[in-house]
């Protein structure tokens, strides 16, 4: 979500002959999978995925998957939902939310975060780019009962990989780190934060050649959530 893809066709990744971590999707000189995360948030995240995003390295919905546990991918479908995500949307023991920015035509669906007893929230993220986000959210009948939640936020994008479509727009990562802050785990964004701050940097390493540079705030950050 509030992502631009500039590939309509099927996506050929630049370089697609290097030699790839199968995990992470980026050269293995750059592969940033000793950095994964198995963080515990009372938060979780549901991916609803756009077909056509899945392979692309430059998807940031994976890394929230690599550090954020309990994340649930699932794929997107106009008319035919799959199973598990209706199952799960109908777990009393979930409170789910779309998080989508607010638009004049669901104002009475848009709500603050409250937290409720003995649900866990859940934040469904649309992951694709923004016509693909905007599609899922306004042809999905069955998530048409669930609340929106907007993404606060703050500052603009520092995601240099793909160019928004919109001044501010966030790529999905951010889009996660920022739910995380309005709803409290503060640790959590910062995990996250730092785990995309990496992806950036090594994949613009990668990208012009460049050597990478173990010693940064990021990389000290993961390492002590690492070591709990
Ligand atoms: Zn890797």
């Amino acid at each position: 979500m509030y992502q631009i893809s500039p590939h309509s066709k099927p996506f050929v990744a630049r370089g697609s002959r290097v030699d790839r971590c199968s995990e992470c999707l980026l050269s293995t000189r750059v592969c940033i999978c000793q950095f994964k995360v198995a963080y515990r948030s009372p938060v979780q995240f549901f991916l609803l995925m756009h077909h056509n995003e899945s392979f692309k390295p430059t998807n940031t919905g994976r890394l929230i998957e690599d550090c954020i546990e309990g994340t649930r991918r699932f794929k997107w479908s106009r008319t035919e939902p799959c199973a598990e995500l209706l199952a799960a949307l109908s777990d009393p023991d979930l409170d789910p939310y779309i998080v989508f920015p607010e638009g004049d035509d669901y104002q009475e669906r848009m709500v603050e975060f409250t937290p409720k007893a003995a649900r866990k929230p859940v934040f469904i993220i649309l992951d694709g780019t923004w016509r693909q986000a905007r599609r899922m959210f306004r042809h999905s009948r069955y998530l048409q009962h669930l609340p929106v939640i907007q993404p606060k936020i703050s500052g603009a994008s520092s995601y240099k990989l793909r160019k928004a479509a919109v001044e501010g727009q966030l790529c999905t990562a951010e889009v996660a780190a920022a739910m995380l802050a309005q709803a409290g785990d503060h640790n959590g964004s910062e995990v996250l934060s730092s785990y995309f701050s990496i992806f950036n940097d090594h994949y613009k390493a990668a990208r012009m050649s460049k050597p990478l540079d173990h010693d940064t705030s990021a990389k000290h950050l993961i390492k002590r959530y690492q070591n709990g």
